[in-house]
């Protein structure tokens, strides 16, 4: 008999976050509030995941004017594209963009290398990355002065420095990670509290949820990024979307 593996599951809310959430949620309105105040341009990166709703909720609860970006790879699961329209029409007053890569840098991948060339190596998965992700992220963020993300410091090992604020080189932007000290448990109380649309995939394992070929359930217990881009080790699990930044500050919340 063929035991199958626990899997990965949302966490169940318990009294101690629930205590936790009214507090964890000021804090993240007076931040949210701190960084509309001080810019122009703000956009908002939504890959889709549960704390880019999280985000967006909130955003929309408090009525700033935000401009949402959702980089569409054109690789990613039926589930995740049927998620944009729904966020979509629950958000009525805030602005919602879709990117996707340019059609001549990804025939010319394919018909050069293979369309799944990314199994082969970090190089050509990064590649791969680029074309479909960072390329875009920089026509997304054309007209900003800042812009944020959902990235959490527990999510991986690559985030585990993670700053509230940081500067993107790259693009020569202020970028903000407003839920940087956000647990996985804070976050799902607070989807689950408010009622926010998840990506269906949640129930089935999948703790962070990529483009489909690079992405698979994890077991109860492993890194939550383990099923992205399994093949690789854990220190070259990232995209490129977020390489750029340097001098990180924390954020002296009051
Ligand atoms: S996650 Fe995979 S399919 Fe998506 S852009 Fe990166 S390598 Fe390509």
């Amino acid at each position: 008999m063929i035991i199958k593996p626990k899997l990965w599951q949302i966490p169940t809310p318990n009294q101690q976050v629930d205590e936790q959430l009214d507090e964890k949620i000021r804090l993240l309105q007076a931040r949210l509030y701190q960084i509309f105040h001080k810019h122009q341009c703000v956009k908002v990166a939504n890959s889709l995941a549960a704390e880019d709703v999280l985000m967006i909720d909130v955003l929309a609860k408090l009525g700033v004017s935000a401009q949402i970006f959702t980089l569409d790879t054109g690789r990613l699961n039926a589930e995740t594209v049927s998620l944009f329209d729904e966020i979509k029409q629950r958000y009525p007053n805030l602005v919602f963009e879709r990117y996707e890569p340019q059609a001549q840098a990804v025939a010319s991948y394919i018909s050069t290398h293979g369309e799944n060339a990314f199994y082969d190596g970090v190089d050509l998965r990064k590649q791969c990355c680029f074309i479909r992700k960072v390329e875009p992220l920089g026509r997304a963020l054309l007209g900003a002065d800042a812009w944020l993300t959902g990235q959490r410091r527990q999510q991986s090992a690559t985030r585990d420095a993670l700053a509230f604020f940081e500067h993107d080189t790259l693009h020569q932007l202020a970028k903000y990670n407003p839920i940087y000290d956000w647990s996985e448990q804070q976050v799902w109380a607070y989807v689950l509290k408010f009622g926010l649309p998840y990506n269906a995939l949640y129930e089935q394992g999948y703790p962070s949820i990529g483009c489909q070929p690079c992405t698979l359930p994890v077991k109860a217990g492993d890194d939550i990024r383990t099923g992205r881009w399994w093949w690789e080790s854990k220190d070259s699990k990232e995209c490129g979307l977020h390489q750029s930044s340097v001098h990180q500050i924390k954020q002296q919340d009051s």
